[in-house]
């Protein structure tokens, strides 16, 4: 078969559209910029459900909230022993029922349940300062991870 060759010279060169490529302007390649930049992924690592990978919470929302430390032991009426850690606020939490200062690990706190936003996974307490308006959380550590 008589294949048309393709390695012939173009008989028609693009006339016009080849100008708008032009010598680029001097491309600025690498360069850092006068090494004042900073690393910007400093961001506190997540604390997320550790079931779902919900976000709830950041490493620098963690507080103490006792005396001990920002992870106390606590005890439940029933004697089970739950490590929990404090923080100043979390999202992404469906708190259950009214807020009780029954058996409140933190006096002068009302306390609610606070369920995975996302998979309905027991992550933890709200407390609410009676009045105050203050509240924190108290997330499980065994139910968080770092996200
Ligand atoms: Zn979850």
């Amino acid at each position: 078969m008589a294949h048309p060759r393709l390695d012939t010279k173009a008989e028609m060169p693009p006339s016009g559209e080849g100008k708008s490529r032009g010598p680029g302007p001097d491309r600025v390649e690498g360069s850092p910029s006068s090494g004042e930049a900073p690393a910007q992924d400093e961001a506190p690592p997540a604390l997320v459900c550790r079931a779902c990978g919900t976000a709830i919470s950041r490493e620098d929302a963690v507080f103490s909230a006792a005396e001990g430390g920002a992870v106390g032991v606590y005890a439940n009426p029933g004697g089970w022993l739950r490590r929990v850690v404090t923080v100043r606020w979390a999202e992404n939490l469906r708190l259950v029922g009214e807020p009780t200062e029954e058996f409140t690990w933190f006096p002068g706190f009302a306390w609610r349940v606070a369920e995975c936003g996302g998979c309905g996974q027991h992550l933890g307490w709200r407390y609410d300062a009676a009045g105050a308006g203050a509240a924190f959380y108290g997330l499980l550590v065994a139910a968080v991870a770092r996200g």
